[in-house]
């Protein structure tokens, strides 16, 4: 068994902490968050007072934070406080499950390798979920040798591991997948009320779509239309799942992307900006399968 340091305890870290202890490992945790932090402890993990404190002997150190401005201000420290990287142990592995920039995996990357530290980028696809399931998927970037320290792992917090390539491209694989995600949830949901204000019940249309050339994750399993499917966001006022915010983060990571390899991607555009202006309007905090009430006629 590991000692594993984890920081970064949300809706996405805290879960995935709590797996790690039930796998049998020394989990000690660190958030800035009195609350999350109490609840890890609360699943058995071993409370430290610094996020200094938490990586003090681990063999890994794992995090998930929001944006790439906390992964670089943990790692390689933020002009108040020194980075992590001058106290993590040589011949560590540090992963960094956080959706972020590639670019600033690859440069924290670059710094921890300076000081005998391995890295990857591993951030996942499969919600607060999965993360309470342990079956996400991970998409790591990094070396073949540290893919393969990380498998065991990762293997207790998640069911797909896949190796997309060298550092930054498990950030290149999560955001081309949320751009995925995204388009198709905007086309499911202009589907669905093109039908219900035609007069279709969105059942018999879901059903219908999806076992017809229209199938897609976001109709047949996170179907958007309020009452169609149990256990979905949708039917419990779009509330816990993936936040709109997230999404237009995530986006928005798209399009720096496509601007640095100059790719055009017009659907992930527009998607972006659909999903920004949605969160303008309130919807932030929502799950992004919202979408789907702004093409209602009524409202
Ligand atoms: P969250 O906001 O719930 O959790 C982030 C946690 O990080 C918070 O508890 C916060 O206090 C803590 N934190 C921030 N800066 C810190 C620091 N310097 N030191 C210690 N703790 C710090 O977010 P989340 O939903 O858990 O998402 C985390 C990451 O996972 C994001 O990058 C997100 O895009 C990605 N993600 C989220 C989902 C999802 O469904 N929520 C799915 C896939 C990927």
């Amino acid at each position: 068994m590991a000692n594993i340091g984890f920081i970064g305890l949300g809706n996405m870290g805290g879960p995935m902490a709590a797996n790690l202890v039930k796998a049998g490992h020394q989990v000690s945790v660190f958030d800035l968050s009195e609350v999350a932090l109490a609840h890890a402890v609360e699943h058995g993990a071993q409370r430290a007072e610094s996020a200094v404190a938490c990586v003090d002997n681990a063999e890994f150190v794992i995090s998930m934070l929001p944006a790439g401005k906390h992964v670089a201000g943990l790692y390689l420290g933020n002009g108040i406080d020194a980075g992590l990287l001058e106290v993590i142990k040589t011949g560590a592995l540090v992963i960094d499950s956080s959706t972020i920039d590639a670019q600033t995996s690859i440069n924290v990357g670059k710094a921890l390798a300076q000081k005998g530290i391995d890295f990857i980028d591993a951030p996942v696809s499969g919600g607060v979920g999965g993360a309470t399931a342990g079956t996400l998927s991970f998409m790591v970037g990094g070396s073949d040798a540290c893919f393969n320290r990380a498998q065991p792992i990762l293997a207790n917090m998640g069911k797909n591991i896949f190796h997309a390539g060298e550092h930054g491209a498990g950030q290149i694989a999560k955001v081309c997948n949320n751009m995925l995600l995204s388009v198709l949830m905007v086309g499911t949901s202009e589907a669905l009320q093109l039908g219900i204000a035609n007069g279709l019940d969105p059942k018999v249309l879901s059903e219908i779509m999806s076992k017809s050339s229209g199938s897609n994750w976001t109709l047949d399993v996170y179907n958007p239309c309020p009452n169609v499917m149990p256990n979905v966001p949708s039917s419990n006022n779009y509330q816990g799942g993936f936040m709109v915010d997230l999404m237009a983060k995530d986006l928005g990571l798209a399009m720096d992307t496509a601007v640095h390899s100059q790719s055009s991607t017009p659907m992930g555009a527009l998607a972006r900006s659909l999903y920004t202006m949605h969160a303008s309007a309130g919807n932030g905090k929502a799950d992004f399968s919202s979408i789907f009430k702004l093409f209602d006629k009524q409202s």
